[in-house]
């Protein structure tokens, strides 16, 4: 088998131009039109990289979260200026709370260090909070149009294959070498599309299992043998199963206990009550729910209140308010369907 050197050297470096146009001109007939694709707005864009870091682009669409939230927020100056309290629930059912403030973080930086203009140079905006390769790469080339060396998971999941990469995609190595091509790669005409273009690609056609090697516009350079044995991962790290227990109290006005979350990863969000699994030992389990957070399956399991009281921190929220306050998914999902049965 020749060297990665060499598969460097041959493909698809010695035919860019024609690896781009290939590429392109899928992309400009099949791309998928989301909204952020409509925008070069840096703060939009910022926005959507964000809320697709870790959440899929079917659940940030199929609920309109991107749209919402810059109706909330519709710049940096109002991103910067939101209470905790606003900004959770604007975020509420995406997930990973720690992503809306750092986003707030940056938009204050913008403010106040840049005069609400984003910097469009690779060196500034890797100095902003929150600001990593992969974003700063993602606002060069979609909100700037400069090339850029943009590679997410799928990209990854593309350049291991295009290039026969066994090497692992979690190791520094490959990552840095994977960065090496996706910047040689990038069209400097229209590095936008091309950006779109590679991680749409890799998210339809040359997808997680088996790829659709039969309609992969660049199929004629790619030099993967068993695409479907890439790319390698190291071994993954345990998943560690652990519980929650949480209690549902609420008197005769339909106000509920719930108690605000501070100094965790929830900092700011309502859940109900919890407990120890000793101190619901004796009372009646009415729900349960399983969900994964990170490298956890948690097991939520909420018990009839009866015998339980209020402790330092718990606090009683009418069912109006109920809504508008910033609420972790799982806890919203058991929330609805307690008060279903109220
Ligand atoms: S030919 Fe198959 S494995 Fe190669 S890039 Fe296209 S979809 Fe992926």
């Amino acid at each position: 088998m020749d060297s990665l050197k060499s598969r460097f050297e041959k493909l698809p470096f010695e035919v860019p131009d024609e690896f781009r146009k290939a590429l392109g001109d899928w992309f400009s007939a099949e791309g998928k039109d989301y909204p952020w694709r409509r925008t070069r707005d840096p703060y939009a864009i910022l926005v959507s990289e964000m809320m697709l870091q870790q959440t899929r682009v079917a659940h940030v669409l199929g609920k309109g979260y991107f749209t919402r939230f810059l109706e909330a927020f519709p710049d940096v100056k109002s991103l910067a200026a939101a209470d905790d309290s606003r900004l959770l629930k604007a975020w509420e059912g995406l997930g990973y709370y720690r992503r809306a403030r750092m986003l707030r973080a940056t938009a204050a930086a913008v403010l106040n260090d840049h005069g609400g203009i984003f910097p469009d140079d690779e060196a500034t905006l890797l100095a902003l909070p929150g600001i990593g390769p992969y974003t700063a790469a993602a606002l060069l080339s979609f909100a700037f149009g400069k090339p850029s060396a943009l590679v997410d998971g799928n990209v990854h999941r593309l350049l291991s294959r295009l290039m026969d990469d066994a090497a692992p995609i979690d190791q520094s190595a490959t990552r840095k070498r994977h960065t090496d091509w996706a910047r040689a790669l990038c069209d400097p005409e229209n590095p936008r599309r091309h950006h779109y273009a590679m991680m749409e690609l890799g998210q339809t056609i040359c997808r997680p299992g088996v790829p659709r090697c039969e309609v992969c516009p660049v199929g004629k350079f790619c030099k993967a043998t068993e695409p479907q044995d890439l790319p390698m991962k190291k071994k993954r790290a345990a998943i560690t199963e652990m519980a929650e227990h949480a209690i549902w109290i609420h008197d005769k006005e339909e106000r509920v206990l719930l108690h605000r979350e501070s100094g965790s990863r929830r900092n700011g969000l309502w859940k109900l009550p919890l407990r120890s699994q000793q101190e619901c030992a004796g009372s009646k389990l009415i729900f349960s729910d399983t969900y994964t957070i990170t490298r956890y399956k948690v097991t939520l399991k909420i018990y009839e209140g009866a015998g339980h009281f209020p402790e330092e921190g718990d606090e009683w929220i009418s069912r109006d308010e109920l809504t508008s306050i910033p609420m972790a998914a799982p806890f919203r999902r058991a929330l609805i369907r307690l008060l279903a049965d109220l």
